[in-house]
């Protein structure tokens, strides 16, 4: 069996990092088993999908270096396909039309709550045996009456639901267009996806999801419900907790390969190591190691892991991740004669590639002023005459300082 993972973001936004880490390990996983990955972009809510959100997830997959073997797709190029779907399921009773007005839902769930009941649809309209005709219908799926769902998840463990906890899942709405459960399902199911990495607040969709493509016939795939990431207030990680944006990081001056090595380390480890190649990163991570309780996101060990990097890079490297940062401050790097001595000393003492940016200018553009504050503060006595002094001294030594 070839293992095939999917990377499904909805483009209502910037790639958070929480969706990075699980696209990174559905790519892990993909690479690790020889099998193939797939990018399909969900954008069948049209009022908060965007293009450049979508271009915003193409560019950090590319910045990640996640690469993918198939896609990007879009739902909003497949609602044919759905449509088709949706007549099968009709044409073969396990699905219906349902008719009830929003008062009459209202009711039910009124009366249910009453009766100490939790609220849910009680499939009235799986026996209508007199549609009304003036109301346009939702289709419902027919979820089984009895019986669990038993889902062996990678990283949870076995977690079983009854089917009496779930109610008829609304599958298309009235104006006929497929709802979110549906279309996934539909395109895990084309896609031949064998493995879904994701996080856990989807995983109460995933029973819903097993049942729909069991009466498809087809086989569900594996699933592995990854945990949140947190911050360290203990609350899901945003923007309150400083930068969530991938996009973001390479602005601050960040690698890549550091993001990337902190995203997998956050929830897996492999003994105490903290610095992985890409190699060892796919030859060694494995799914079922994710920890099961939620990671923190500690945005020091990031910068930590950031300046590592920096100090061990490869100077061209460095440079081709810091060419735009340069041109942001006016600086084309690649006109400039000196600067592998210049990053060799800088690299050292950078978190960011934003501080080594920094640290370089002087050395690539002229002076064009100075801080009067601190000259007044430092420049007293003599140190005027000094530094004059100083200067001819270097000019003597200049011939050396290329060694
Ligand atoms: N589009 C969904 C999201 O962005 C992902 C659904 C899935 O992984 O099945 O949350």
């Amino acid at each position: 069996m070839t293992v095939i993972t999917r990377f499904p973001p909805s483009p209502t936004g910037y790639l958070h990092i929480g969706s990075a880490r699980t696209a990174l390990f559905s790519w892990l996983y993909a690479r690790k088993h020889g099998g193939r990955f797939v990018l399909r972009i969900e954008d069948t809510d049209r009022e908060r999908s965007s293009e450049e959100s979508v271009q915003e997830i193409l560019d950090g997959m590319s910045w990640l270096g996640l690469d993918y073997d198939e896609g990007p797709y879009f739902q909003t190029q497949r609602m044919n396909r759905y449509q088709e779907v949706i007549d099968q399921l009709l044409d073969a009773g396990k699905a219906y039309h349902c008719y009830c007005t929003r008062e009459e839902l209202d009711e039910m769930r009124e009366q249910q709550r009453a009766r100490g009941d939790k609220p849910r649809y009680d499939g009235r309209c799986r026996h209508r045996s007199q549609p009304p005709q003036d109301i346009p219908p939702v289709v419902r799926f027919k979820n089984p009456l009895d019986g669990n769902v038993v889902i062996d998840d990678l990283v949870k463990g076995r977690i079983t639901i009854s089917n009496n906890e779930l109610d008829d899942l609304i599958i298309a709405r009235s104006d006929g267009t497929p709802t979110y459960n549906f279309t996934v399902v539909v395109d895990d199911m084309d896609m031949q996806i064998t493995h879904v990495i994701r996080g856990d607040d989807h995983v109460n969709n995933t029973p819903r999801q097993i049942n729909i493509l069991k009466a498809l016939g087809v086989e569900p795939p594996r699933y592995a419900h990854v945990p949140m990431i947190l911050g360290e207030d203990g609350k899901r990680l945003s923007k309150r907790h400083g930068a969530v944006s991938v996009m973001q990081y390479r602005d601050d001056g960040y690698l890549p390969q550091a993001l990337v090595n902190y995203l997998m380390r956050l929830g897996w480890s492999h003994g105490d190591q903290e610095i992985f190649t890409r190699q060892e990163m796919i030859d060694l991570f494995d799914i079922s190691s994710v920890q099961r309780g939620s990671a923190v996101f500690n945005p020091e060990k990031l910068l930590w892991l950031n300046y590592e990097y920096i100090k061990a890079g490869k100077v061209d490297e460095l440079r081709d991740h810091a060419r735009w940062h340069f041109e942001n401050a006016g600086i084309n790097i690649d006109e400039q004669a000196n600067w592998e001595e210049v990053f060799r000393v800088n690299q050292q003492r950078s978190k960011t590639l934003l501080e080594l940016v920094d640290r370089s200018l002087f050395f690539f553009r002229e002076i064009d002023g100075y801080d009067a504050k601190s000259v007044n503060k430092h420049f007293k006595g003599q140190a005027g005459e000094i530094l004059v002094e100083l200067r001819g001294q270097l000019e003597h030594v200049r011939s050396d300082w290329g060694k």
